[in-house]
Order: structure tokens, then sequence, then C-alpha cells
């Protein structure tokens, strides 16, 4: 083929990279474009920790594309539009690209393909941000499984593809298209940045992923639940927008399991498994679209949540009472990011102690975390609020305290976020109701918004209600 757009959407780098790859090879002219998508941007759930994280991996991957001799053109507005223009301007011949799971997204490519087609353009579509795609791991008679362990078991039967070969550099010259600078702040888009967080880019993910395989790998198991510790890989916004790709991460681990000793293992097979719990949520996503705007079970969608915005705000801004709760949802607030303990905890608290509907919370999740990403975060919400696929069992609820005493038992994090509390010993910052600095008039800490005893029975006759049974029973 003459002429070539590769378009990028979350597939930001230029390494183990399949459409762009495949473009390469394919087509002599190749057009590397980027649309800042408005529908996309104008979505209620868009937030600015995301897109200055996307800022700075667009910034780095036209640099790395640059010294292979492409340049990256930046577009705003509907890909609709915005890609056929592009298209006939650079007398396209095919648009190529990686597949985008999410429901909006894949409706968005039909009409593309449409659109293209209709102008004689072609628009191929490759698999690239996942091992295995809805409709390639399928239960013995044929269907998509709805349950986590059997869905990894078949998953990790299957050999996983290697990593895509390094790309060459341009080998003909393009002619020049315009292009917007790359706004150099999230404000410039109308999101203001009030949070420290992680850097973008594809050097980024690649340090993060060095580390965390010399450094941490082989301690994953035990270390990933204590929120105090850095024991987890952090990539998950890197995969979330396509900076770093799993069959890369897959054979780096690979590469330095070889010499593990049995407990090394473990810890290395809990980590893959996380990987493996990324696709299950993806496949979910692409198969029950329903997901995205209701509960996985639609029976629980009757389910009677409270709409306290009091009590929402309270959660919101980590001034709950529960301190545990509230140091995760500081922290949140400020960085950007929480430990995957933290999300379970904070979720479980949303919905079951609050009796909040738990879509409120996905949404302050999506509209704050540097990975918000709709499959993984509406998959850990419905397990947390029991509404989901492998849901924890509606009459399985966290209790904050020991939540806290368990996985953060010398208060090291909760110190960290809530300074009010600090001068409190050891494992008494969880209960602060029973420590007398905190009831003399000199603390700011709130007293509990809610009685976590009390919720916990409201919450089973909530579920009671719908499901019409006593607890101690798996939902069918
Ligand atoms: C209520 C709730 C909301 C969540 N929202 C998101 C979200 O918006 N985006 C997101 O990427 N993850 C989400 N998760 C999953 C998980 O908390 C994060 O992926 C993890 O904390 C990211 O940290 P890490 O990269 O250090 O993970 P690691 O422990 O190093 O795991 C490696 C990778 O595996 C994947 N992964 C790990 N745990 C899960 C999981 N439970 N579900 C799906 N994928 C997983 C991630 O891509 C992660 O980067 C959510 C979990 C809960 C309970």
């Amino acid at each position: 083929m003459k002429s070539v757009v590769h378009w990028f959407r979350r597939d930001l780098r230029v390494a183990d990279n399949t459409a762009l790859y495949e473009a390469i090879k394919r087509g002599e002219q190749v057009y590397p474009l980027f649309i800042l998508d408005d529908s996309i941007l104008n979505a209620p759930d868009m937030g600015a920790a995301r897109i200055s994280f996307l800022l700075d991996s667009l910034r780095e991957l036209a640099g790395a594309l640059s010294g292979l001799g492409f340049r990256l053109t930046v577009r705003k507005g509907l890909p609709e539009n915005e890609l056929p223009r592009f298209c006939r301007e650079v007398q396209a011949e095919a648009v190529f690209c990686n597949r985008d799971y999410e429901p909006h997204c894949q409706q968005r490519d039909r009409r593309i393909f449409n659109l293209l087609n209709a102008g004689g353009i072609g628009f191929e579509v490759f698999k690239d941000a996942v091992m295995w795609e809805d409709g390639e791991v399928l239960t013995r008679t044929g269907t998509v499984y709805s349950v986590f362990t059997p869905f990894a078991k078949a998953w990790r039967a299957k050999t996983p593809p290697a990593p895509r070969p390094r790309i060459p550099a341009a080998s003909h010259k393009t002619k020049p298209t315009a292009s917007l600078d790359i706004p150099q702040t999230s404000a410039s888009l109308g999101f203001p940045l009030r949070q420290k967080i992680p850097c973008g880019g594809e050097s980024a993910a690649r340090d993060l992923l060095h580390r965390f395989v010399s450094e941490r790998l082989f301690d994953y198991e035990p270390a990933r639940n204590f929120m105090a510790v850095e024991g987890t890989s952090q990539l998950s916004p890197h995969l979330h927008f396509g900076t770093i790709n799993i069959r890369t991460i897959w054979e780096a681990v690979q590469r330095v399991r070889k010499p593990a000793t049995p407990v090394q293992n473990k810890s290395v097979e809990v980590f893959l498994n996380e990987l493996v719990w990324r696709e299950f949520y993806l496949q979910i996503l692409a198969h029950y679209p329903h997901v995205a705007t209701g509960c996985f079970r639609p029976e629980y969608d009757r389910l009677q949540w409270q709409s306290d915005e009091n009590l929402f705000q309270s959660w919101c801004s980590g001034r709950t009472g529960y301190p545990i709760v509230d140091a995760a949802m500081r922290c949140l607030n400020a960085t950007g990011w929480m430990h995957n303990r933290n999300r379970m905890i904070v979720s479980m608290f949303l919905a079951k102690d609050l009796l909040l509907p738990w879509p409120w919370g996905e949404r302050y999740f999506m509209q704050n975390l540097v990975d918000g990403d709709l499959a993984a975060n509406n998959g850990g919400w419905q397990w947390s609020a029991g509404t989901g696929t492998d849901a924890a069992p509606y009459f399985r609820i966290f209790n904050p305290v020991l939540q806290g005493e368990k996985f953060d038992p010398q208060g090291e994090f909760v110190r960290q976020w809530i300074p009010e509390l600090a001068a409190l010993p050891g494992r008494h910052i969880h209960q602060p109701w029973n420590h007398q600095l905190v009831l003399s008039a000199k603390s700011n800490y709130p007293a509990r918004v809610v009685l976590h005893e009390e919720q916990r029975e409201k919450c089973l006759a909530l579920f009671q209600a719908v499901r019409g049974r006593p607890p101690g029973r798996m939902p069918a």
C-alpha cells in the first residue's frame, strides 16, 4: 500500500505495537495520527489525572516517532469527522489501529468502518491490548466464562504470543501535515490538575517494569496487600493507555522466573493472575456491555440504595470518621492513585456501610484515578457491591476497622494521610473514637458518619428485599 494512517488510541508506544508494526510493514508512507476525541473529553467520567497522563505519553510518543523519521499529527474533534478528512489529505488507502473493547469505542469503530469504506478506504483493526480477546477463551460448550477461576485456567492453558518485532525507521518521506501542538497541561483542555500524579510515557512504563521485576516481583504475594508498602507494579495506568503491552510484561516476568524458589514462584503466579483478571473484566465488558450502565445481574438493579449527597461528600473528601477509608480517599484525591486493598475497602464501605449507589463511587473513581479504566473499575465496583460476576457474596461485608488493623498494622498509611491522628500509637489509630486525644477539642477529625454494625444489618436487609431469601447462599 502506498499510504497508510496508523491511528493511535490506547496504544501510545512504538515498541510491541501490533497495528503500528503492520502499518509500517505494509505501507510505503505511514502517517501516525492521534485525535483528541471530544466525545471522550466531554464524557462525565473524564478527569484531569487521566488527561495529564495521556498528554505526557503523547509528548514522549511524538519524540520516539520523530527519532524513527515519522511525524505524529495531532487533531482535535470527533474521529468520525477528523479521520476521513485526514485520510483525504494524505490520500490514505487504509487506516490501521488496535482494537478497543469499550462499548462506545466499538460502536464508534463500526461507524468509522462504514464511513471509510464508503470512501474506498480500508479500516483494519488488530488485536493488541490483550493476549486473548472475547471469543478466544470459551467454555467447552462454547460460552463465555462468567467466573474467574475456570476462565483463568483456560486462559493460562494457551500459549501467549511473543512481543512484536522492533519497528524499523521510516523508509519514505511523507507529505507535511497540519498538526496541533500537544497541549502542555490538562488545564488547557479544561481540566486543571490538582493531584501529583505519576509520570506517563513509554520510558516510564519500561522503568517501572524493570524495577518491579528486579526488586519486587518475588515478594509480590506477601507484600501486595499492605498499603504502606510499595509492593505492586503500578503499571495499571500504562496498561490502560498502552504505554506498555501485556506481552512485554509477560515476557519480562518469564525471563527472570527460571531460578525462582517455590515461594518466589508463588508470587510470580499471583502477579500473572492479576494480569488475567484484567483480561477477564475486559471480556466481560465486551460480551456483556450492559454492565457499563447497570448490574451484571439485572435483578440487583432493583436494590434500594440511599441517595444521601452529604454522606457521599464525606466519602469523597475522606471525612467519614473511619481512618483507613479516609486515608485511602485522601491519597486518591492527592495522587490519582489508590492501592488495590484500599479500593476494595472504600468501595465496599460506600456500598455496604453508606448504602449509596455503587455507580456514584464508580464515577468518582473514573474522574480521579490516573488508571481509571471502564472494564477494571466496573468489575471492581460490582465485585465489592455484590452485584457482579465473581462478586463477593452480598453478605460478605468488610469491617473497616479490622481491615485497617490487618493491612496497616502499625497505622503508617493512615498516619501519612491523616495528620489529625498522627499522635495515636500503632493500631489504636484505626479506632480513634476510643481514644481521648481525638475526643479533645483540638482534633479536627470527624466522628463516624455511620456505625458499621448498624449499617451491616441494614445492608443485609436491602439485599434480602431483592432476593427474598435469607443470607447464607450465593446468588443463583
Ligand atoms: C473498586 C475497584 C476499582 C478499580 N478500578 C480500577 C481501574 O479503574 N483501573 C485499573 O486498572 N484497575 C482497577 N482496579 C483493579 C486494581 O485495583 C488495580 O488494577 C491495581 O490496584 C493497580 O495497581 P498495580 O498496577 O500496582 O497492580 P498489580 O498488583 O501490579 O497488578 C498488575 C496489573 O494487573 C491488573 N490488575 C490487578 N488487579 C486487577 C483487578 N482486580 N482487576 C483488573 N485488573 C487488575 C492491572 O492492570 C495491574 O496493573 C480496581 C479495583 C477495585 C476493587
